[in-house]
């Protein structure tokens, strides 16, 4: 709570008093909340473009907040990663991925799930290690597995999160660059890492049958996905319009409000039970 005066004299700073009091008490918050069982796993189903068949879903972290209610993402994922808490959420998100994995498995339903990682992730150089301990825990193969970066989590320290990815890849999990086209460098890190799959952002999807400036942008991305032999996805599905356009310009397979919103982890069965494409 004290601060350096451009002239070398140390003053007391009541505003950073309070800022710290704020930001310490949301991390005991957000170490409370796993410790109480607070977050909530969600998926979103993603499907085949061609055939509406669902192949996989991807998780999203929910907080279930005892006065605020249900607590969306942006909210508390910059902050997590900001103070580092975000790996032990991620370590969470991890092991109710596989748990999901492996019943939705034993009900003869194959799946593979897609896991968000960031920043303060990739460098982790444990993270390989911790996530063949949940696969082997809950018997599931890595194949089972895509793990989405960001190119602004690369971007951080490009040389230590080539490493975790290559090891991570060498394992057998997919990798998909997320939010793709928003970024900075992608072309060079779709040239030297080794990405499965690319995400392209919903901000091109969303409104993309009324826009042409949008259509190209998606049809070169999947045409340079496809180039590279990657799989394509699109997010950002609104409308059976913007699935048809998709399907017809060959982006492999997409999500979005339009077939579903992300729904809870223990109603995925019943969910795609009732989903006829
Ligand atoms: P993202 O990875 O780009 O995830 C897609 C977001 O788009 C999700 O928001 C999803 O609910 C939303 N979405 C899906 N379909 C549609 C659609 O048709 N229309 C619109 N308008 N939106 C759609 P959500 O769940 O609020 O997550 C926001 C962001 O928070 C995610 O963006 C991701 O960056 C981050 N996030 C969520 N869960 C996790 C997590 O477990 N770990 C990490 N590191 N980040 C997470
Ligand atoms: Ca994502
Ligand atoms: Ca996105």
């Amino acid at each position: 709570n004290a601060k350096q005066r451009n002239d070398g004299a140390v003053v007391y700073d009541p505003m950073i008093d309070k800022a710290s009091e704020t930001s310490l008490s949301l991390l005991t918050e957000l170490r409370n909340a796993i410790e109480n069982n607070e977050f909530r796993l969600h998926v979103q189903p993603k499907m085949k473009l061609a055939t509406g068949e669902v192949v996989g879903v991807e998780s999203l972290v929910r907080w279930a907040h005892p006065v605020r209610g249900n607590v969306f993402p942006d909210e508390f994922i910059p902050f997590a990663e900001q103070t580092g808490f975000i790996r032990v959420l991620t370590h969470w998100v991890l092991e109710q991925s596989a748990a999901l994995c492996r019943e939705m498995a034993a009900k003869g339903i194959h799946l593979k799930v897609s896991v968000n990682l960031s920043t303060r992730d990739l460098l982790d150089q444990e993270l390989p290690n911790k996530f063949g301990g949940i696969l082997a825990r809950h018997q599931v193969l890595p194949q089972s597995f895509c793990l989405e970066i960001t190119e602004s989590a690369i971007m951080d320290d490009p040389v230590r999160a080539q490493q975790t990815l290559e090891r991570l890849h060498a394992m057998g999990v997919d990798l998909s660059i997320d939010d793709f086209g928003t970024g900075y460098s992608s072309l060079a890190y779709l040239k030297r890492l080794p990405v499965d799959e690319l995400k392209i952002d919903k901000s091109f999807v969303l409104n993309m049958e009324n826009d042409i400036g949008d259509t190209k942008i998606v049809r070169s991305t999947i045409d340079l996905g496809h180039n590279m032999g990657l799989r394509v996805v699109a997010e950002g599905i609104e409308s059976e319009a913007v699935w048809r356009l998709l399907a017809a310009l060959g982006c492999d397979e997409g999500q979005g409000y339009f077939m579903s919103r992300p729904i809870p982890g223990d109603k995925l069965v019943d969910w795609i039970r009732n989903w006829v494409p």
